[in-house]
């Protein structure tokens, strides 16, 4: 069954939203507040999520940076605000689409489907990656690192920080997206964590841990993974 985690105040459009998702045989859980739908997608790893962005405790733009942190799974908001400003803002903090209020019902319920098909589609294709350089291999999907025959172990933070470089190979990924994403928001300036953890990927990692082939810095901006 998809479990859906449904984030919004009102009660009544709450009791809609999970007769209608009920009624199509998806779980339903509901979080009043932004508190609420942080624990209970910690607790329930909901498949998908609806969230409106107008709650009583906290900017629901900001439960949706908190969720991006650590969870991938697709996040529909639901919001009353029309600037696009505000579309753009939740898109770029990691919302997959955008429903204004007041919506049709089968309109959200069909973009819902989209979005949950899509990630699948994604999920299935990151499953089978596996990364080889000419020194190491990861497997995305089982969190190994293999080297010389090997097993290589890393801290969880080391693995966190390695998969979102090696998702995004070639390209240069900034200091403050390697922070946010690994430590969080309020990491954002700390760069010396950077340097002592990519100093411990190298030495496990790279033939010359002084000459990186595969971990390079981009001095001042941010790191690049390279095969
Ligand atoms: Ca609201």
């Amino acid at each position: 069954m998809t479990r859906v985690l449904v984030v919004e105040d009102e009660p009544q459009l709450v009791r809609a939203l999970e007769i209608n998702l009920k009624a199509r045989r998806y779980e339903v859980d509901t979080a009043l507040d932004g508190a609420t739908a942080l624990r209970l997608a910690a607790a329930h790893h909901p498949d998908a999520i609806l969230l409106d962005l107008g709650l009583p405790d906290m900017d629901g733009l900001d439960v949706l940076r908190n969720l991006r942190r650590w969870i991938r799974v697709p996040v529909l908001v639901v919001s009353a605000r029309h600037a696009s400003d505000e579309k753009i803002e939740a898109l770029d903090a990691g919302a997959d689409d955008y429903v204004t209020k007041p919506f049709a019902i089968d309109e959200l319920l069909a973009r819902l489907r989209a979005a949950i098909r899509r990630a699948a589609t994604v999920t299935t294709a990151e499953e089978e990656v596996i990364v080889t350089t000419d020194e190491f291999t990861v497997d995305l999907a089982a969190k190994k690192v293999h080297r010389g025959g090997h097993d290589v172990r890393l801290t969880p933070t080391e693995w966190h920080l390695l998969d979102v470089l090696i998702r995004n190979p070639g390209r240069l990924v900034s200091q403050v997206q390697l922070l946010q994403e690994v430590w969080g928001p309020s990491y954002r300036t700390q760069t010396n964590y950077l340097r002592v953890y990519m100093a411990q990927l190298r030495r496990k990692l790279e033939a010359n841990p002084a000459h990186p082939r595969h971990l390079i810095t981009e001095p001042g901006m941010g790191y690049r993974f390279e095969k």
